[in-house]
């Protein structure tokens, strides 16, 4: 759906959080926040002016200079209490997410619980952001790192996940020292603006977090400003490409992770009914729109006779409203996405790939109007047909064979994208070759979704990530702060003078 213009007087509208104030936007442009179950417009979102953007930089380079100071103790101590309001909100945080995005209620809940898993990292930061000290490098001489913070930092966050993404920034962001600019997904910014309310309250002083809403003009806007030291960005991998390039051109450090195409290898040796359940759900669960659902299955052998079983596992997951009790699948989060679902659908027909389970234009009592997909499957997909070549984003699984694992791992390692990728199996030998063999950054080996604990990294690859360093973990205390490195030598009064040294050696 497009912007529009003039906010309806009756619908509650989203607002903007600039220098701890949570304000109006004095914007002409709005879009709606839909339900995607029943099409109830649930609030209205401001696309945010230049001023406005202006105005949120200004703030936190303001915040920076007290904030950059402030001890690390009182930085933690901010998210060990976020976490604990989270965790209270918890039921409440869930039901906005559902009537927003979509997901079931447990699922909501899982959104918001691994956001809060990052923040209970963010709670570490003393042991996270300590340098480095080697004595006596040369003669009274020692050298020491200070993991120093940039300055002000931007996100910009997709709808698939409105409480895990903005959890994955702005904590670490603002734990390493830093101020931070917020651009929520415009489709659903509801419960990333109330996680807000919630760090606010967790202590975090006016200017350090900051809030814009809308889509290119502000994205854009956040890349040109220069007065933003660093971009994380999260979405699809054509507004990353741009971000990236945009944010660079402009002195900034960027991360974007992006698109996605995750492939599950299956060999025949895998326990049948574990990898049958775990295809099912990380293929159809969030109604496919998961960066690491598993949208192509490679059956192995005597695996791809498979196919018969897979289709009788995904008929049994019930479609529906994410609030209702029992529901697998939820709706898709718009009726843009659910045309751009179905139509890809149509195609995969035309392509030649063979429809096996069609779960289009489900009956869900109650929700006639809801943007609903059932699971549905392909199989005979092929690189070069659009079902395989494009992401769908929806509860689409596409189903490839292959001869043997060599040829599975080649047609993965073809695939331009490197987001996540899983093998089933019983061989710890076949399990081994794949984890060194396989070109994709994050694996799971008997595990279909593999996103990794915010004790390591995300570390999407290739085709899905541009920049170095990827979100949470130890790779985004690097990110977010500059190393300096200080040498440095005392005298004292009895040190004997060596004179001059016009060398490059430390004596
Ligand atoms: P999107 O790229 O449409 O939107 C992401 C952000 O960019 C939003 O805040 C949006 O307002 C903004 N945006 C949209 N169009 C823009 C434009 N033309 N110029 C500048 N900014 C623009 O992505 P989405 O549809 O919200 O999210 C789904 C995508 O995100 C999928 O491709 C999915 O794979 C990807 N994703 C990736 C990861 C990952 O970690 N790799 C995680 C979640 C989602």
């Amino acid at each position: 759906m497009d912007a529009t213009t003039a906010p309806a007087t009756q619908v509650a509208t989203v607002k903007l959080l600039i220098g701890g104030q949570f304000v109006e936007s004095k914007t002409t442009e709005w879009r709606d926040v839909v339900n995607p179950a029943t099409q109830e417009v649930l609030a209205r979102v401001p696309f945010a002016t230049q001023a406005e953007v202006d105005a949120a930089v200004a703030s936190a380079k303001e915040a920076f200079k007290t904030w950059r100071k402030t001890a690390i103790g009182a930085r933690a101590r901010i998210f060990l209490k976020l976490q604990q309001l989270i965790r209270e909100h918890m039921g409440e945080l869930a039901a906005l997410l559902t009537a927003e995005q979509g997901k079931t209620l447990p699922d909501a809940e899982g959104d918001v619980f691994r956001g809060l898993e990052v923040v209970e990292h963010a709670a570490n930061i003393g042991t996270l952001q300590l340098g480095e000290l080697a004595n006596n490098v040369a003669g009274g001489v020692d050298t020491y790192t200070l993991l120093q913070p940039l300055g002000v930092c931007a996100g910009i966050t997709p709808f698939n996940f409105p409480a895990m993404i903005p959890l994955w920034m702005f904590p670490m962001a603002i734990a390493t020292g830093n101020t931070f600019v917020l651009k929520p997904s415009e489709q659903d910014p509801m419960v990333t603006m109330r996680l807000c309310e919630l760090a606010l309250e967790a202590g975090i002083p006016p200017g350090v977090l900051n809030v814009v809403h809308g889509g290119e003009a502000v994205v854009n806007a956040i890349c040109d400003h220069q007065d933003i030291k660093a971009i994380s960005f999260v979405g699809s991998t054509k507004v990353g490409t741009h971000v990236y390039h945009r944010g660079i051109a402009s002195g900034k450090r960027v991360q974007c992770m992006m698109g996605a195409k995750n492939h599950a290898i299956v060999m025949p040796d895998a326990n049948k009914e574990q990898t049958l359940n775990a295809l099912a759900g990380a293929a159809f669960g969030a109604a496919g729109q998961r960066c690491m659902a598993v949208s192509v299955a490679v059956l192995v052998g005597e695996a791809r006779l498979w196919v018969p079983d897979l289709v009788a596992k995904a008929k049994t997951l019930k479609v529906g409203a994410g609030t209702e009790k029992g529901v697998d699948v939820g709706p898709l989060v718009s009726c843009a996405a659910y045309e751009r679902v179905t139509g890809l659908i149509e195609r995969g027909t035309a392509d030649g790939a063979t429809l096996e389970l069609d779960g289009r234009k489900p009956t869900v009592p109650g929700y006639e109007k809801g943007n609903f997909v059932g699971p549905t499957i392909f199989s005979g997909v092929k690189p070069g047909m659009t079902i395989y070549d494009q992401e769908i984003f929806g509860p689409v699984l596409c189903v490839a064979g292959a001869a043997d694992i060599d040829e599975a791992i080649e047609m993965i390692n073809a695939n331009p994208n490197g987001n996540g990728t899983a093998i089933f199996t019983q061989s710890g030998a076949a399990a081994r070759k794949f984890q060194e063999e396989i070109d994709v950054g994050q694996v799971g080996i008997n595990v279909p979704i593999p996103v990794p604990v915010p004790l390591f990294s995300f570390t999407g690859s290739r085709g899905s990530k541009l920049g170095d360093l990827g979100p949470y973990g130890k790779q985004v205390v690097l990110f977010y702060t500059q190393t300096k490195t200080v040498t440095a030598r005392w005298f004292d009064d009895s040190t004997v003078a060596h004179g001059v040294n016009t060398t490059i050696s430390l004596k």
